[in-house]
């Protein structure tokens, strides 16, 4: 008999298990045993749950590096033991902490899915428990003894998105996500709609490596589809010397000299206009290269929701290409900021740097 698939719940506070501060009104972050309380159907599902808290759960507006490292580590030492793993936590900076463990976790054979919730679970017309139900279901989906999703997403309010194409567009609508360059993974109606085709299928090898399958392997091997055997790779850590600078029309030469000298930076992600582009003036350009000449990094994204950076199309990005920007394509701000700390740690040149940067090394943007 096929063994229930293991789910591992980790807890790190958001709204989802908020409660109103009768002295404040504000909400602040409850304790889990009172969350899972509100949800009995928990027992109901097809899986077996195992549930972890952090000690004092947070609204995620305090998350830091260290948060996203403590994440990574738990889901690195119980890899073995689980099939998938489940994060609740706050939507506020969830696209970024998504981003992140995607970047962290290379060669991923199990899902890792955040969700959260716009109110919290105590709330009449909450929308955590479908979040947190749904969530619980699609990690545990398998095929074959395998899980089918095998990458960092997101769920919320009936679909299933690539965590590293996230952006949070709405401070109050259940639909508080929205991936604008990739289409969702699945969506949730009266049936789990899985798009296959649109999953992160990283080589063969590793599913057959990691599962064990001794069948699959051998055909994916005769087939050539098997170079090397790749297990999981845990790659934690992060630069945190970068800066997001966003362009608007009435930006000094004072703040952007500001910004580009800060001390000990390593990288900036530069938020242009359009298909990125910025202004030709030339103090602008000449800071900008001597920010580079220094040997800070800097990526071009687009501050638009959808589309991409292609420099080269309009005038004004041309010397933007010419003097060693890098572009990031289509990727949205939050999944650049996290490559960018992931990368400046494990890239020693520019070149190095640019080549993984403009290369999708998750899924994170379209080639
Ligand atoms: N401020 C909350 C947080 O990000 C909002 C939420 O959970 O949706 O923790």
């Amino acid at each position: 008999m096929l063994m229930k698939p293991k789910i591992l719940l980790i807890y790190t506070g958001g709204t989802i298990g908020m409660i109103k501060d009768p002295a404040t009104k504000a909400l602040k972050a409850f304790n889990f045993k009172e969350l899972l309380l509100h949800i009995p159907e928990l027992r109901h599902l097809e899986c077996e749950i195992t549930t972890l808290s952090y000690d004092s759960p947070i609204d995620s507006s305090n998350m830091n590096l260290s948060h996203w490292q403590e994440m990574g580590s738990t889901i690195n030492e119980n890899y073995d033991n689980y099939d998938g793993f489940v994060i609740l936590h706050g939507s506020d900076t969830m696209a970024y902490t998504g981003s992140a463990l995607s970047f962290m976790f290379e060669h991923l054979t199990k899902p890792i899915i955040l969700t959260g919730s716009q109110l919290p679970i105590g709330d009449l017309r909450t929308d955590a428990k479908e979040n947190l139900i749904t969530t619980i279901e699609l990690a545990a989906q398998r095929n074959a003894g395998r899980p089918i999703i095998q990458e960092v997403c997101i769920y919320f309010e009936y679909q299933l998105y690539r965590a590293n194409r996230t952006v949070k567009v709405s401070a109050d609508r259940f639909e508080a996500f929205t991936s604008p360059n990739y289409p969702p993974l699945a969506v949730s109606g009266v049936h789990l709609k899985i798009e296959q085709n649109l999953l992160w299928h990283h080589d063969y090898d590793e599913f057959a490596a990691v599962m064990d399958d001794k069948h699959a392997f051998a055909k994916a091997k005769k087939s050539n589809q098997i170079a090397t055997i790749q297990r999981m790779n845990y790659r934690p850590d992060f630069v945190k010397e970068v800066v997001v600078l966003k362009l608007f029309p009435a930006i000094t030469k004072e703040v952007v000299e500001a910004i580009c000298s800060i001390q000990g930076l390593r990288g900036i992600v530069l938020e242009t206009y359009g298909s990125g582009n910025a202004p030709s003036e030339s103090w602008f350009i000449e800071i900008l290269k001597k920010t580079l000449d220094r040997g800070v990094y800097i990526v071009n994204v687009t501050q638009c929701r959808g589309g991409a950076v292609d420099m080269g199309k309009y005038e004004t990005s041309i010397q933007l290409k010419s003097i060693g920007m890098v572009s990031g394509k289509d990727i949205t701000t939050e999944s650049a900021l996290a490559k960018m700390m992931y990368l400046l740690n494990y890239t020693n040149t520019l070149e190095d740097f640019k080549y993984y940067f403009e290369k999708s090394l998750r899924g994170e943007l379209s080639i």
